[in-house]
């Protein structure tokens, strides 16, 4: 399948998904995610009208950017980024879902010259092998954050566990949605998390419905050439 068409059909459950849920469209951003796939296929990508681009390694990142050059595209990484990569990659994205330690907070405090907008990510499924911190120290962390000058808290990040129980994977959603709420009441200066970074492509639709403003969409949009759908 194309792109476009793939896109059209996501854009289409998106907006039903909303429909549900008493939502604007207009709220609810795709990142393709193209750590998949190559190149030629991330720039179908965009000439479909992608506007957000995911990757999770810095030499993907740094590979895709390279040849994707508009200055309207938002770079996200959405992967686990290790301290002494943030020096490479840091200054060239709009937005990084994996904040989870301190120690990555001050190296990124030290090495950029901007504000880079962070969502912290929370392991909401409880999965031992899925990253993030637990629900319970996550307004300790953001309160830690609270003089770090060039982190900005724009939401928080997770991933359901793979399964077919939507109620499993809703419930990780809802433990997000209520965790946005309790970080707001913070008021904390640096910490507006308007966003929530939640849903992929198996369950972005029920992301949808509990309150995503970020959908990381991979395989069902640009494909999985590893062998996948
Ligand atoms: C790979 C990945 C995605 C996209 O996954 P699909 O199931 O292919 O849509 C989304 N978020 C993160 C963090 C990922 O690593």
């Amino acid at each position: 399948m194309n792109v476009r068409e793939n896109l059209r059909q996501i854009n289409e459950q998106i907006n039903e998904a909303c429909k549900r849920a008493g939502r604007n469209p207009d709220d609810v951003s795709v990142v393709a995610v193209t750590k998949y796939v190559s190149i030629e296929r991330a720039q179908e990508a965009k000439e479909a009208g992608i506007l957000h681009f995911g990757e999770n390694r810095d030499q993907g990142l740094l590979e895709k950017q390279a040849s994707i050059t508009d200055e309207s595209i938002n770079w996200h990484f959405i992967g686990s980024l290790q301290t002494r990569k943030v020096k490479s990659v840091i200054q060239t994205i709009d937005y990084l879902h994996s904040l989870d330690r301190i120690s990555l907070a001050n190296e990124i405090e030290k090495r950029v010259d901007h504000t880079v907008r962070c969502f912290v990510q929370v392991n909401t499924s409880l999965e031992e092998s899925k990253h993030g911190l637990q629900s319970e120290d996550v307004i300790p962390f953001v309160k830690q954050l609270a003089d770090f000058k060039k982190i900005e808290i724009a939401g928080l990040m997770t991933m359901a566990p793979f399964t077919d129980d939507h109620t499993v994977i809703r419930n990780c959603f809802k433990t997000l949605k209520n965790l946005q709420k309790e970080v707001k009441h913070l008021n904390q200066v640096n910490a507006p998390c308007q966003h929530l970074s939640m849903g992929m492509s198996n369950d972005f639709e029920i992301a949808i419905e509990e309150g995503a403003t970020f959908v990381r969409i991979g395989s069902s949009l640009v494909g999985n050439e590893t062998g996948g759908a």
